[in-house]
């Protein structure tokens, strides 16, 4: 069955009862619903014209109001075009009525009339089908134009949201964007229709909205009744006033990278509109992935001017560390050199300077290594279990310790760390000569380990020696920084232990930090992971150390 053959409403839109009721009666013969609009000003015809809600709207010449904006009315109120067929004298021209689809010109004979008028029913459908595509295609060049060029995150997620509204006639429009550290989606603003503190009010967390509407899971999501859809967040309902919503996931392949969403159209939102804002939701995609791209490449950027500059600075300042004990070993070589009359006994004591300074120099050249390696990711971590007591006990033992005496406390059958000896060992060598620089001569230097949630070990070494003001405390992990007190000074050093220490651990996955009270003494902590359990066996439990007393605490003095 044709359209045509179908009951259809036609309205004739007119200025002259006679003439319309004439050109009526034919089409009523036809099988046509038709009703008589009198041209009245705008409200009175649009209302009249709504009420009948025509399939084809006949105007006839001439009207006193301008058709174009009734008709543009009419497809607003009625959500669909309506096409006009214009009725003219012989003597009219048909731009009178403005735009129109078609024409016939009176005298009007009935069966070409009815011809003409199934003619458009029969052709509108697809007519009205490519005007969409051809509005919703050239919406989204637009859209595209306007996203790459928009040159800030806000222009863009502004248009985002204005453009796709536009396109769906909806006045609110709103992208979100999922934050993959914080697990939440989170309105960008400007919205369009909302206001800021509107759009900051849009925020939750996926995990929470689970039992809701997943994007990832279900995709787009249209309700014509927001308001108790119990797919939605009713708080969110609340905060944007929202009637109607229209939503479609912003996706990377599978990835989704956020949410656009448009709502509180007059009229019911469906299919087909769905469709558009999909479309309009892929451009976005690519315009956000762009954006990140641009963020990413501006942050590398950064990062690497920073990187540049501390390279400089390290630069100078190992240069400078490096020219104090090189004039001191050329100044002590030069009197020993030059000068016959000194006798045996400061002979023997500048030569023990320049060892001592040539032994500082080859420390430093060796951290200096370590800390271009470690930073240039050129440092490989070797894991294993290490068994601690017997690593703290090896540790302690390599340090002469002249000055000062160790206690060492590990609980019997401690758990494996899991890292690597060296690297470790080279931490545990640091603290352990600080602890020992740092502290009066002959005073006690405690190391322990303790088990501690989650599935991790914590070193301490403690002394009491010189302690740190707390103000400085915060820096002493950065490279170079040293303790700025005339006691400390006087030891020397190069500021660079401590920053190995952090690199180090924390490239173990674990932390450093310091406990100290002025006067009193320090304590270094590092917290390490434990090896994991094997299977559902025990850990493995950590041989004692040879020289472990009974309560499990080993002493070497
Ligand atoms: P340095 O070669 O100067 O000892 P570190 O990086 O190992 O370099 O230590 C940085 C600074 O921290 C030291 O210069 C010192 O001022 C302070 N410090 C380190 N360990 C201790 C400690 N056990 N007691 C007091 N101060 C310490």
């Amino acid at each position: 069955m044709s359209p045509a053959a179908i009951l259809r409403r036609l309205a004739i839109v007119h200025r002259d009862f006679t003439r319309a009721e004439h050109i009526a009666r034919g089409l009523r013969y036809a099988g046509h619903l038709v009703s008589l609009v009198a041209d009245e000003a705008l409200p009175g015809t649009l209302e009249s014209l709504s009420t009948v809600s025509p399939d084809v709207v006949i105007a006839v010449a001439p009207l006193d109001h301008p058709l174009s904006v009734t008709m543009a009315a009419l497809r607003a109120r009625l959500d669909r075009p309506v096409p006009v067929l214009g009725v003219l004298r012989r003597t009219e021209d048909a731009s009178l009525l403005g735009p129109i689809d078609d024409e016939i010109v009176e005298p009007v004979e009935q069966a070409a009339l009815v011809r003409r008028v199934n003619r458009l029913l029969d052709t509108w459908p697809e007519r009205a089908r490519l005007e969409r595509e051809v509005q919703a295609l050239t919406s989204l060049n637009r859209m595209a134009w306007a996203f790459s060029l928009a040159s800030s995150p806000d222009t863009l997620f502004g248009q985002v949201a204005r453009q796709s509204a536009e396109m769906l006639r909806a006045p609110k429009g709103l992208a979100l964007l999922y934050h993959p550290e914080s697990r939440e989606m989170a309105g960008q603003a400007p919205g369009h229709g909302l206001r800021p503190e509107q759009v900051a009010k849009v925020r939750y967390a996926v995990d929470d909205a689970r039992a809701r509407w997943n994007f990832r899971v279900n995709g787009a999501l249209l309700s014509n009744e927001a308001r108790g859809d119990l797919r939605l967040i009713p708080e969110l309902v609340t905060a944007l006033g929202l009637r109607s919503l229209l939503a479609v996931p912003i996706r990377r392949g599978p990835q989704v990278l956020g949410v656009l969403a448009v709502g509180d159209r007059p009229q019911p939102f469906r299919e087909p509109d769905l469709q558009m804002l999909e479309a309009a939701a892929h451009q976005a995609s690519v315009a956000v992935e762009n954006m990140q791209l641009h963020d990413q490449l501006k942050q590398a950027n950064l990062q690497l001017q920073e990187f540049d500059r501390l390279k400089s600075e390290f630069v100078a300042m190992v240069a400078h560390d490096f020219r104090s004990p090189l004039m001191a070993i050329r100044g002590f070589a030069e009197v020993v050199l030059e000068d016959a009359s000194i006798g045996a006994d400061s002979r023997r004591e500048f030569m023990r300077t320049i060892i001592g300074q040539t032994d500082d120099l080859a420390r430093l050249a060796a951290d200096t290594f370590l800390i271009t390696q470690i930073e240039g990711a050129a440092l490989q971590y070797h894991l294993t279990d290490i068994e601690v007591g017997s690593f703290l006990w090896d540790a302690v033992a390599r340090i002469s310790a002249e000055r000062s005496s160790f206690n060492l406390d590990v609980p019997e059958g401690f758990p494996a760390l899991r890292g690597d000896p060296e690297k470790l060992r080279q931490v545990m060598t640091n603290l352990l000569t600080n602890a020992i620089k740092y502290s009066p001569e002959g005073s006690a230097i405690h190391v322990r380990c303790r088990e501690r949630e989650p599935h991790t070990v914590v070193i301490e070494v403690e002394d009491h020696g010189l302690g740190i003001p707390p103000d400085q405390v915060g820096r002493l992990f950065q490279k170079f920084e040293r303790v700025r007190t005339k006691e400390h000074m006087k030891v020397s050093g190069s500021g660079l232990g401590l920053y190995i220490c952090r690199l180090i651990v924390e490239g173990h996955g674990g932390r450093i930090w310091v406990e100290s009270e002025p006067g009193k003494g320090s304590t270094f902590k590092l917290q390490l992971p434990l090896a994991p359990p094997v299977g559902a066996e025990p850990p493995a439990p950590a041989a004692a150390p040879e020289a472990a007393a009974k309560d499990g605490t080993v002493s070497r003095s």
